[in-house]
Order: structure tokens, then C-alpha cells, then sequence
């Protein structure tokens, strides 16, 4: 028995997402005549208020390509210190893209202060990189962003001439437990994008949304980037499953985070972050966080983490998966 808690990109798919995977009607995408690719796009371009989108391999391009197609050579993104888009993207907007990061610290709740928004935005002039973008995400470390915040921030860098990108990989999952659409929730933005291999458990990709126009120059940076897929219809219906049966059925993986996280509550020098969504953190004294994510391993249960331990719910694991997990967790994480 193992209970892979260790992110909701490990899912597998299911029996019906496979049928209409393996039922797809394809085409050669980069000619743009496959069909089902071009369905997906225009459903999630649809639920998210948006004209266009583009499918792409993976959320890392989505946000690459979403960068090029905002910036230029000797521009710049504001962007939080721990997002996905600065730190966890192997540096491509720099390396790739010829674009400055100009990172920001956030605060406990994923935003950035308006007051370092304010200051971070270079004026015209020879010395500084042109500040062009202001990147968020949502849902940030499991958190909903609050949506006032992202009204007030968006609007801040829209004075000041820049454009607003939305990092949605986990959206849906914000939409749900926020009880907000997802379109509610992209309106202030210029573009985003959304994963389809998190908690919406297909198998690959990930949509960029924008403006007609965006989303044309954007389809050059897809392939400059080696995005052109040719019958990607088979995968795309995967993601087109998931839209249709798995969004709403994410607030069971939120019940089961909330689960997890009361299952472990009292344990004597542990504190468990309440989850907004479907991630749960666990801090633990250093000494007792050393080795600990094999020993839970060898007992059956993966999770990510140092001093801080990870746990991801997702589309397979069960609530009686989280009643098995618990006393192995409890023993384990009290040793
Ligand atoms: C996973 C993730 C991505 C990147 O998605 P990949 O498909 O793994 O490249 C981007 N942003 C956030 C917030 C993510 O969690």
C-alpha cells in the first residue's frame, strides 16, 4: 500500500479519460487542423473569459511563452521572490527570453505589498530595464490569493503602464474553494495560464489565455520554444475529460487536505497550516525532521519536504487513503 502524497501531478488516468483519450479525433496541430486541440482551447479559453488559448507541453512553457509574448529583449516582469515563474522555471525568461526578473518578497499569504510594487517599477529613463509585467499566482502554497488583493495590485500596475499575468496553474482549484468562477478570478489579468496535470489529472499540458492577438504571437514563441505538437488532439482530450468531469470534484481533494490536516493536529511540537485548498504543511523541530520523508517512504507514504513536509492531495487518493496515512504519520512524526 502507497499513498503518494507528494504532489497532484503524480495522478494517473482514469478508465473514461483514457476511452476518450484513445477516441480522440486528431489532426496535425501545428498545420492547425486538429480538432480536439482546437476544442480544448476554445473551452478553456471560454471558462476563462478570454478569446483565445493556446495548448501547451507544460506549465513551465505556458508561463515562458507568456513571458516572450508580454516582453522584450531588456525588459522586465515584477514577480514574488518564491513564484513558480522566477524560481522554479530553471531561469528560462533570463536565459530564454532576454527578460529581468526584478523578484519581490511576498507575503505569509503569496501576495506581493502594493507599496513594492510601487517602488519596483523602474521610471523611463536609460539606466533601468523597461518594467513591462507584474506576474501573480494563483493558488500560491495551497493559498487562495485574496481577491481584493489581486484587484488592487493589477489596477496599481495597469497605472503605471505594465501588463498583468496570471501563473493559474492550480486556478481551478482556487475557483472551487474560493466559490468564485474561474473567469472571475482571470478578469483582472492580461493572460494566464492553467495547468491541466495538477489536480485536473490528465495526463499532460497546460493552456496559456489572452487576447486574439496575444495568443497569435504567442503561437511563434510556442514553436520557437518546440511547443508545436502534431496530433496532440490524443492528449488534449485528456485535458478536455478534465475539464469536464474533474474541476468540481476538486473540493474533495480540499476535504481531504482538511482531513489530513485535523488527523494530525495535537501531535506535541508539530504545527499543521490549516489548507485553503489542496496542500498541506507540516513543521517539525530539526531533529526530528531529519530522514523523516524516507522513513515515511519506507512505510508506505510519500511527501515532499526538509524541516517543512509537503503533502498534495489528488484525484487518487481517497478518504479512506487519509485514514490509513494518519497513524503511520502520527507515530512517525511524533518519533
Ligand atoms: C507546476 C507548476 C508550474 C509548471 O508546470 P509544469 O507543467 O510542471 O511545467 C507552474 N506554476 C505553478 C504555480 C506550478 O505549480
Amino acid at each position: 500500500m502507497t499513498i503518494d502524497l507528494r504532489s497532484d501531478t503524480v495522478t494517473r488516468p482514469t478508465a473514461a479519460m483514457r476511452e476518450a483519450m484513445a477516441r480522440a479525433e486528431v489532426g496535425d496541430d501545428v498545420f492547425g487542423d486538429d480538432p480536439t486541440v482546437l476544442r480544448l482551447q476554445q473551452r478553456v479559453a471560454e471558462m476563462l473569459g478570454f478569446e483565445a488559448a493556446l495548448y501547451v507541453p507544460s506549465g513551465t512553457q505556458s508561463n515562458l511563452v507568456a513571458l516572450m509574448t508580454h516582453c522584450g529583449r531588456g525588459d522586465e516582469y515584477l514577480v514574488g521572490q518564491q513564484a513558480h515563474c522566477y524560481r522554479w522555471e530553471a531561469g528560462g525568461a533570463a536565459v530564454l527570453g532576454s527578460i529581468q526578473p526584478q523578484p519581490l518578497p511576498q507575503q505569509a499569504d503569496g501576495s506581493i505589498a502594493l507599496a513594492d510594487i510601487a517602488a519596483n517599477i523602474k521610471p523611463d529613463d536609460a539606466h533601468f530595464a523597461r518594467s513591462r509585467l507584474l506576474c501573480l499566482e494563483n493558488t500560491w502554497g495551497g493559498r487562495v490569493l485574496p481577491q481584493t488583493y489581486v484587484q488592487e495590485a493589477t489596477a496599481l500596475a495597469r497605472s503605471k503602464g505594465l501588463a498583468c499575468h496570471l501563473d493559474g496553474a492550480r486556478l481551478f482549484n482556487a475557483a472551487v474553494a474560493s466559490g468564485r468562477s474561474a473567469a472571475e478570478l482571470a478578469q483582472p489579468f492580461d493572460s494566464v495560464s492553467v495547468c491541466f496535470s495538477k489536480g485536473l489529472g490528465a495526463p499532460v499540458g497546460s493552456a496559456l489565455c489572452g487576447s486574439r492577438e496575444f495568443i497569435q504571437r504567442a503561437h511563434r514563441w510556442r514553436k520557437m520554444a518546440g511547443g508545436g505538437l502534431r496530433q496532440a488532439g490524443i492528449i488534449a482530450a485528456g485535458a478536455l475529460h478534465a475539464l469536464e468531469h474533474h474541476v468540481d470534484r476538486l473540493a474533495e481533494d480540499h476535504a481531504n487536505a482538511r482531513r489530513l490536516a485535523e488527523g494530525l493536529q495535537g501531535l506535541p511540537g508539530v504545527q499543521v497550516t490549516p489548507p485553503q485548498t489542496n496542500i498541506v504543511f507540516v513543521d517539525l523541530p530539526a531533529e526530528r525532521a531529519a530522514g523523516l520523508v524516507e522513513r515515511l517512504a519506507e512505510r508506505g507514504v510519500l511527501c515532499t519536504g526538509l524541516y517543512t513536509l509537503r503533502f498534495v492531495t489528488h484525484l487518487n487518493v481517497t478518504a479512506d487513503d487519509i485514514d490509513r496515512a494518519l497513524p503511520v504519520l502520527r507515530e512517525l512524526l511524533s518519533a
